[in-house]
């Protein structure tokens, strides 16, 4: 579903992505952690054009990202093929960026019926669905002030899923949560992992990644340094940059 092959980024003269290569298959739930400043959340955006890599290839759902490859060349997409692109992918930040004036259900449903042409009546049953299964059946109406953070994240899920995506990507999703909102969210991720959904976390969460996770990455200095097996790398490290990052955090 993902692949990245050499992916390189930069900022000015920093270089935050020095070659990354992953491959997410479809259904697959790979977590991703490292330290602050690693590359994580620059990864997670270029998997969805919202950065345009320097050199590499990026490839979600076997199209390449941003561009389309023509003898050898690389073309970059117009706006609308990128956006068409990015239909596919469901993004879910720190913060849960929802609109404060839209209701739960005006939220979920507004990308279905602004960017899809869905109709409202059939997007506001498909949204009410989305919410209860988030376990906001209650909730449909209310208006972000009036949700917790963790309900709040959880609408959040919902809108992204509105779009039915193809692919999640979660930028530390818990982590801007009071400890005790954490596990409805992780939950939540967690039933959508087991109906399929093919993932990408990069989370702090260590719980979630050896439970949930196919696969874990460690990220540092902008480069994959280890990869497997969740409960492998958490208990066995390999590289010494893993068992020093984990040392700390575990
Ligand atoms: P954290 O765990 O704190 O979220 P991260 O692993 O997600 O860290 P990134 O946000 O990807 O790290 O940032 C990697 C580096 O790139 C950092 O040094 C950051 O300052 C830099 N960076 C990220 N975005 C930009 C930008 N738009 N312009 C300049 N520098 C940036
Ligand atoms: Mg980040």
């Amino acid at each position: 579903m993902v692949r990245a092959e050499g992916v390189r980024k930069s900022f000015g003269h920093v270089e935050v992505l020095k070659g990354i290569d992953l491959e997410v298959a479809p259904g697959e739930v790979v977590c991703v952690i490292g330290p602050s400043g690693s590359g994580k959340s620059t990864f997670l955006r270029c998997i969805n054009h919202l950065e345009k890599i320097d050199a590499g290839r990026l490839w979600v759902d076997g199209h390449l990202v941003g561009y389309r490859e023509r003898g050898g060349k690389l073309h970059e997409l117009r706006d609308r093929e990128v956006a068409a692109q990015r239909r596919d992918i469901g993004m879910v930040f720190q913060r849960f960026n929802l609109f404060p004036h839209m209701t739960a259900l005006e939220n979920v449903v507004e990308a279905p019926v602004g960017v899809k042409g869905v109709r409202r009546e059939e997007a506001r049953a498909r949204g009410v669905e989305l919410l209860e299964r988030v376990g906001l059946g209650e909730r449909v109406h209310n208006y972000p002030n009036q949700l917790s953070g963790g309900q709040q994240q959880r609408v959040a899920i919902a809108r992204a899923l509105a779009m039915e995506p193809k692919l999640m990507l979660f930028d530390e999703p818990t982590s801007a949560l009071d400890p005790e909102l954490v596990g409805e969210v992780l939950d939540v991720m967690r039933g959508l992992a087991e109906s399929g959904m093919t993932m990408v976390v990069v989370t702090h969460e260590m719980g979630f990644a050896r439970e949930v996770g196919d696969s874990l990455v460690f990220m540092d200095d902008g480069v994959v340094v280890e990869a497997g097996d969740p409960r492998r790398v958490l208990t066995d490290p390999q590289h010494p940059r893993t068992q020093a990052f984990l040392s700390k955090v575990l």
